[in-house]
């Protein structure tokens, strides 16, 4: 019998649970909340492709790799097992009635859910339906998934992620399991960047601008001009420098990323400010740009971190991200002002 393993780096919590859990005591629909960029879809997969796999085993966690359900996970990045079936974004209420599959269709409408929750599993096991950074077009979209509650279908399991679940129907999150997954450790970020297409070198500057975020790290390393964090560190720094520079950052999607971005950039210039040029920084690839900022007052950068802590706060509610934008935007010139 060949060697059962479940190939996820950090996750510490969720997957102690699950290792406790065995087939027969898993319910019916979790909710994997956290941070952007941490590994909960990943996670979700593993788990997935855990309880598909046909090697013989009571545990939830494991998968052997080998057989027919795991080269169907292997064969695509997009897995596409029958009994798999994974979509991220935006539930819509819909009311096509063509014969679009799951994949086929870019957008999910919760009557493809409901049928899809409905239907009987391929291979005679279970279904496993991951919903990815799951967000709700209308509240009769999130209504339809409450049928699911209701009853649910035996064998199905659902994996829902999001890195807002305040956004979540209360209805809906109160019948979700809850697993919290926290930021990777630096070292982990590194791991992972390595068994993707990275040598130690980017790895490593990855793994610092990273923050604890796999996605964050991918977007620092890509140095394409038009990265939300390249938007974000020039609107910075010219905010920063009094100037009122053309917002491009804030959409609905780039927010709360956006925001942490400038979290750093804050930290940093504190940490140059008040330990110089010898100060350790994140961006290191900024140094020029932060060593050139007036002189940030620990009391101001305590309030201007806790203005982006309302503003991230804020931005997961409906208030618009230029709205959000111009907030944050007001709080680096007030430091100014009080400075002067
Ligand atoms: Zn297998």
């Amino acid at each position: 019998m060949s060697e059962l393993h479940f190939d996820v780096i950090g996750a510490d919590g969720p997957r102690a649970y699950f290792a406790q859990l065995t087939r027969d005591s898993i319910a019916h629909a979790y909710l994997f909340t956290g941070p952007p960029g941490v590994g909960k879809k990943t996670f979700a997969r593993r788990l997935a492709q855990s309880l598909l796999c046909e090697a013989p085993k009571r545990e939830v966690l494991g998968y052997d790799g080998t057989c027919n359900s795991c080269r169907l996970f292997a064969a695509t990045e997009a897995a596409r097992h029958p009994d798999f079936l994974e979509h991220t974004g935006v539930l819509k209420i819909g009311d096509s009635d063509a014969a679009l599959g799951f994949y086929e269709s870019e957008e999910l409408t919760a009557r493809d859910l409901v049928r899809q929750l409905s239907m009987q599993s391929y291979s005679g096991g279970m279904r496993v339906l991951l919903l990815g950074d799951i967000d709700f077009a209308t509240h009769h979209a999130a209504n339809a998934l409450l049928k699911f509650f209701e009853e649910p279908p035996r064998g199905v399991v659902l994996l829902l992620t999001t890195s807002a679940p305040g956004r979540l129907l209360t209805t809906i999150r109160s019948r979700l399991i809850e697993l919290r997954f926290p930021s990777l450790s630096q070292a982990q970020v590194r791991q992972i960047l390595r068994t993707m297409d990275y040598d130690e070198e980017q790895a490593q500057l990855g793994a610092s601008l990273g923050q604890g975020s796999v996605t964050r790290a991918i977007a620092a390393l890509g140095d394409d001009e038009e990265s939300l964090r390249t938007q974000v560190a020039r609107w910075f720094f010219a905010v920063a420098d009094g100037q009122t520079p053309e917002e491009t950052w804030a959409t609905r999607d780039t927010l709360d990323e956006g925001l942490e971005i400038l979290k750093s950039f804050v930290r940093d210039w504190t940490a140059r400010s008040v330990a110089g040029s010898s100060a350790p920084l994140v961006a290191v690839d900024y140094q020029q740009e932060l060593g050139e900022l007036p002189r940030l007052e620990p009391v101001d950068a305590i309030a201007l971190l806790a203005k982006l802590d309302d503003a991230q706060r804020i931005a997961r509610t409906n208030v618009t991200p230029t709205m959000v934008s111009e907030l944050v935007r007001m709080a680096l010139t007030g430091r100014a002002s009080t400075r002067a």
